[in-house]
C-alpha cells in the first residue's frame, strides 16, 4: 500500500479525494433511502447548491435542511477532507495523539484534541446504545497498575473497573465494554452493587446468559486480557492520561477494536465510523469540559 513519504502515515483512502466526494458520501449516509424532510416527512426537495454545505428544501413544507446537523460535522469549519483524514487515523491499531494529528492534517493541537473527543464522544454513545447480549462475561477488574513497572505511569496500584463481553462461538470476547467505577478516596475495589448495576444497565438481561465471577481468581481471562491491551495500547499512544477523560479513552479502545475486530476492510472500517459519526449528534466544548473528573456511575462519556 502506498505510505505518505512526509509522514509515514498512509494517505485517506482514494474514494474520498475531494470536499465534493466526502460530502456526497455524507449525504448518501444521511439519506440512504432518499431524502425525508425532518419537519414534515415529505420526501420530494430541491437541491440547494449555494454554499459550501448544500441544502435540501422540502417540496411540501419549504424547510431547508442540512445534511450535517445533528452529525459529529454540525457547524464544522474544517475542510470534510481533513476530518475524514483525522478519522482513518483514528482507527489506526493504536489510534493517534491529538499532537500528532495536529501535524499531520495540519490543524492547532486544541483542534485536533477537540476533533479526537469528538470522535471518542460518538463511539462512547453508541455503545451506550448497544447493550450486550447472548453469552456474556462480567470482570471485576483493574485498569493498569502493573506492580513490576512501579510509578513509571500514573494509576500505579490500578483503577477499578468492570470489564463485560459477549462471546463468539469461539470463544473469545466479541462486543467488549469496559466501565471505570467512580473512585471514592483510597476505595480500589468494585462493590457488589457496583457489579449489579454494571449488569442491569449495560446488557439486555432477557436475551442473555451472564457469567460474572465474583473472586479475582476466577476472572474470565480473555476479557482480562482485553482490559490489559486497552491499557497497553493507550500507553503507547497517549503515555500518560488522567482521570477526568479516561473513560472517554476506554471507549475509544473499545470502539476501535469493534471496528477493527470484524474482519472489515479499512475502507468499510472507515464508513462505519462515518456512519455513527452522522446518526449520533456531536457534544459541544463546554460540554465536554464541563464533565466532571469523577463521573458519576456508568457513563456514556
Ligand atoms: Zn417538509
Amino acid at each position: 500500500m502506498e505510505v505518505n513519504a512526509g509522514t509515514g502515515l498512509h494517505p485517506i483512502s482514494c474514494c474520498y479525494d475531494s470536499e465534493e466526494a466526502c460530502m456526497e458520501a455524507l449525504i448518501a449516509m444521511k439519506w440512504r433511502n432518499g431524502f425525508v424532510c425532518p419537519r414534515c416527512g415529505y420526501t420530494q426537495c430541491t437541491r440547494l447548491n449555494s454554499r459550501r454545505i448544500p441544502l435540501f428544501e422540502c417540496g411540501r413544507c419549504g424547510h431547508q435542511a442540512s445534511p450535517l446537523v445533528d452529525t459529529i460535522f454540525e457547524r464544522t469549519h474544517l475542510p470534510l477532507l481533513k476530518w475524514f483524514h483525522a478519522l482513518e487515523l483514528f482507527l489506526l491499531p493504536d489510534g493517534i495523539s491529538a499532537m500528532r494529528l495536529s501535524q499531520v492534517i495540519r490543524v492547532t493541537y486544541k483542534t485536533a484534541w477537540f476533533m479526537l473527543h469528538k470522535i471518542r464522544h460518538t463511539l462512547g454513545e453508541s455503545d451506550a446504545l448497544e447493550l450486550l447480549s447472548g453469552d456474556v462475561k462480567v470482570n471485576c477488574d483493574r485498569y493498569g497498575g502493573d506492580p513490576s513497572r512501579c510509578n513509571q505511569f500514573p494509576h500505579p496500584n490500578g483503577l477499578a473497573v468492570v470489564a463485560g463481553c459477549t462471546v463468539t462461538e469461539a470463544g473469545e470476547p466479541e462486543q467488549v465494554k469496559i466501565h471505570l467505577i467512580s473512585q471514592k478516596r483510597g476505595e480500589r475495589i468494585v462493590h457488589r452493587h457496583e457489579l449489579v448495576e454494571f449488569i442491569n444497565r449495560q446488557v439486555d438481561i432477557p436475551t442473555s446468559i451472564v457469567q460474572s465471577p465474583t473472586l479475582a481468581f476466577k476472572l474470565y481471562i480473555p476479557l482480562r486480557r482485553v482490559v490489559r491491551e486497552a491499557w497497553d495500547s493507550l500507553k503507547s499512544t497517549y503515555v500518560a492520561l488522567g482521570p477526568k477523560y479516561l473513560q472517554a479513552y476506554l471507549n475509544e479502545y473499545t470502539g476501535r477494536r469493534q471496528l477493527r475486530r470484524s474482519g472489515a476492510e479499512e475502507e468499510t472500517r472507515l464508513q462505519k465510523l462515518l456512519c455513527l459519526c452522522m446518526a449520533i449528534p456531536a457534544i459541544s466544548y463546554p460540554k465536554l469540559i464541563a464533565r466532571q473528573s469523577n463521573p458519576p456511575f456508568p457513563i456514556a462519556a
